[in-house]
C-alpha cells in the first residue's frame, strides 16, 4: 500500500497507531464528514474543471454557464440525488451555504488551475509515496497547491511535513517546484498559507520520515491530542487497561530494503 502525507503524520504521532494502521492493516471507522467531503470536493472540481476549459476555449457556451453558482449548486445536487451515497439534509444544506458562500468570495476572479484532483507518486527509498492534489493555481508568484478542508481551523500552524509531502509529489509529477501550500477552509471561507521550503530540505526531512519507519522495530505507543481520534484504543496499552490482543494478520513490513540513493 502506497505511503501518504497521513501515513506518515501518524507515524510521527504514534508509532503504536501506524503499526496498527498501516502494517497490520486494521481499518479506520467511517468519518460521518466523509462524505460531504467527497461531494464538496468534486462539486468544485466539476466546477473548475468546466472553468478550465471554458478558458482554454474548449466550450462556446463559455460565459456564463460554466461559471454560474447554480452550476456549482448543480454538480453538488448530483451527488444529494446519488442514491449510493445519500448527503443527510443536513449536509446538504450545510454544502450548498458553504459553496454559495465560496462562489460570492470568487466571482468575477476565479483562479486559472493548472492541475485539478491529480493524483501523484514518488519512491521515496523503498516507500511508494502517494497523494492526490485538490488544484494547483499558476499565479503570478508561482504555483500554489490549494487543499480544501472541511475541518474547522486548527489553532496550530500548517503542519509543514503537508507541504513537504506536496513539494515531492508536485515536482515528481510536473518537474516544476510549488511557491505556497493553501489551506481552504471551506466552512470559514478562509485561506491560510504557508510558504514552500526549497525541494532538498523538503526531501531531506520526507526521506528522514520514511527512515524512521524503515527501521522501526519496537511500535511503542505516544499518547497526545491525537488520542481523540484514534480508531484502536481498545487495543492500546497505554489506554486500555486490559487491552485486546492486535489481530495476526495483516500486511508484510517494508523492511530490508536498501534506503540509499
Ligand atoms: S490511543 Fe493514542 S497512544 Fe494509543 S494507539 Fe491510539 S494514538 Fe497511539
Amino acid at each position: 500500500m502506497p505511503l501518504s502525507y497521513t501515513a506518515l503524520k501518524t507515524f510521527r504521532d504514534c508509532h503504536f497507531r501506524y503499526h496498527l494502521r498501516y502494517d497490520r492493516g486494521l481499518p479506520s471507522r467511517p468519518r460521518p464528514a466523509a462524505q460531504s467531503s467527497r461531494a464538496l470536493h468534486g462539486a468544485l472540481h466539476l466546477f473548475h474543471q468546466g472553468l478550465k476549459q471554458g478558458q482554454a476555449g474548449e466550450r462556446t457556451w463559455f460565459p456564463p454557464v460554466a461559471v454560474s453558482l447554480e452550476m456549482l449548486l448543480t454538480h453538488f445536487k448530483a451527488y444529494y440525488d446519488n442514491p449510493t451515497r445519500p448527503l443527510t439534509e443536513r449536509q446538504y444544506h450545510e454544502g450548498r451555504a458553504l459553496l454559495t458562500r465560496y462562489w460570492e468570495a470568487h466571482r468575477g476572479q476565479f483562479p486559472t488551475p493548472y492541475l485539478l484532483e491529480a493524483p501523484f507518486k514518488l519512491h521515496v527509498g523503498p516507500f511508494l509515496l502517494a497523494g492526490r492534489f485538490d488544484r494547483v493555481d499558476e499565479t503570478p508568484e508561482g504555483f500554489e497547491i490549494v487543499d480544501y478542508k472541511l475541518s474547522h481551523r486548527s489553532p496550530l500552524p500548517p503542519d509543514p511535513l503537508q507541504l513537504d509531502v506536496y513539494q515531492l509529489g508536485f515536482h515528481a509529477k510536473t518537474g516544476e517546484e510549488a511557491k505556497k501550500l493553501s489551506f481552504y477552509y471551506l466552512r470559514l471561507g478562509e485561506k491560510e498559507s504557508i510558504e514552500a521550503d526549497d525541494l532538498n530540505a523538503a526531501q531531506a526531512r520526507v526521506r528522514a520520515v520514511c527512515r524512521d519507519i524503515s527501521g522501526e522495530q519496537e511500535f511503542r505507543p505516544h499518547e497526545g491530542v491525537w488520542c481523540s481520534t484514534c480508531d484502536f484504543q481498545e487495543f492500546c496499552p497505554a489506554k486500555a487497561r486490559n487491552p485486546r490482543p492486535v489481530p495476526a494478520t495483516g500486511r508484510a513490513r517494508q523492511l530490508g530494503f536498501d534506503f540509499g540513493l
